[in-house]
């Protein structure tokens, strides 16, 4: 069942407030003894949860919140966004920086990996603390990067001409301000050799509310502007965050998807098909589907690359092009992204080459 956008999904809730991200921010449940009687029943015994979320904190949105399934331990929405025990399971391996990113950054926050694009952290805050995210190690400082930070890494990007295309990532970028987003945007859009700019941002899905009309407007002078979210799970389409996209599509700012592989979340041919159709319908494209890299915290959410690779032979021949993402891998150690489609899916066997 899909709520429009206007709708309440808690009763008694004034709905202008629902609707203001600044109120979903303030009431984001920080602590997992915050959470609601029938929650608790998703996230097994509480007493274990306080340590996991002295490690890696947790900030779940009333809206994504409501997303959830009561009652199921086994809830998609619930897995990717309450602390699990398994997050600080020692034996569970993994490691902080899996794609050895520290190794590329030139300037603090900044990683120049690709010759013609660069990432750029530009917060390490975010609208809700993905229980699966790559940056865990990056949690800890909950800091906002400094505008000396900012500053430097505009100032390598201008003295860098190879740079076309500058990705703000994070944390989420659009928990800055609008008048210190569009500050960036606009350091940014004098460099005359940079000719695109990416955002990267889960907003649309976990606090949609902040997808406002002003924000769009301020967002479309510096196009061409090119937006990435992350939807995992066909439930995370609603009205609210495909009314999100639709107000940066008709922005002239294109919406793609970058999914996360999630062992229990999306594993399942069905779920992973339904997202797609879910994402095609409200014209976002489908772009990369990650495999879940082996991260400290979160190897729980690992699945083999064979489960990915099988799902991915059935889309080929099954759904519509429009709505078949590329399944990639970070390699570790900073080796860059690879693609891992099955050799069937291609004439050549460009898939098989890179194991
Ligand atoms: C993923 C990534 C990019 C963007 O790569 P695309 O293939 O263009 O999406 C850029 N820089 C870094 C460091 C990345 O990890
Ligand atoms: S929004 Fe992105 S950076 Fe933030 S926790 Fe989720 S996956 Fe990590």
């Amino acid at each position: 069942m899909k709520r429009e956008p206007s709708g309440t999904p808690v009763p008694g809730q004034k709905t202008e407030e629902w609707n203001d991200w600044r109120w979903q921010l303030k009431q984001s449940v920080r602590h997992p003894r915050h959470l609601g009687e029938s929650l608790r029943l998703c996230t097994g015994d509480m007493d274990d949860l306080g340590a996991v979320v002295e490690t890696y904190h947790m900030s779940v949105t009333p809206y994504y919140l409501s997303l959830i399934e009561q009652g199921r331990r086994d809830d998609p929405i619930a897995r990717q966004c309450l602390p699990d025990r398994r997050e600080i399971d020692a034996a569970a391996g993994g490691s902080e920086d899996p794609l050895d990113e520290e190794r590329d950054t030139v300037v603090d926050g900044l990683i120049h990996r690709y010759s013609d694009r660069c990432l750029a952290m530009v917060t390490s805050r975010c609208a809700m603390y993905c229980r699966h995210c790559n940056r865990k190690r990056r949690w800890k400082t909950g800091e906002d990067v400094s505008p000396a930070s900012l500053h430097a890494m505009v100032a390598y990007v201008a003295r860098t001409p190879r740079l076309r295309e500058v990705i703000l990532s994070g944390g989420d970028p659009l928990m800055l301000g609008d008048d210190c987003l569009e500050g960036l945007l606009a350091s940014l859009r004098a460099i005359p050799h940079v000719e695109v700019i990416r955002i990267g941002s889960r907003i649309p899905v976990v606090l949609p509310m902040r997808i406002t009309p002003e924000l769009c407007r301020m967002l479309r002078r510096y196009r061409p502007l090119w937006f990435n979210t992350q939807f995992n799970h066909p439930r995370e389409v609603t009205g609210e965050s495909a009314r999100a996209c639709e107000l940066l599509v008709e922005a002239g700012i294109p919406v793609s998807n970058q999914s996360v592989l999630l062992r229990g979340v999306n594993d399942g041919l069905e779920t992973m098909r339904d997202l797609l159709y879910e994402l095609q319908r409200i014209a976002v494209r489908p772009y990369y589907l990650f495999h879940c890299e082996p991260v400290r915290g979160a190897t729980h959410f690992q699945t083999d690359i064979a489960t990915g690779r099988a799902i991915m032979e059935k889309l080929w021949g099954d759904v519509s092009g429009l709505c078949i993402p590329r399944y990639v891998i970070d390699l570790p150690g900073g080796g860059g992204k690879r693609s891992l489609e099955p050799a069937s899916c291609h004439a050549d066997d460009e898939g098989e080459k890179v194991n």
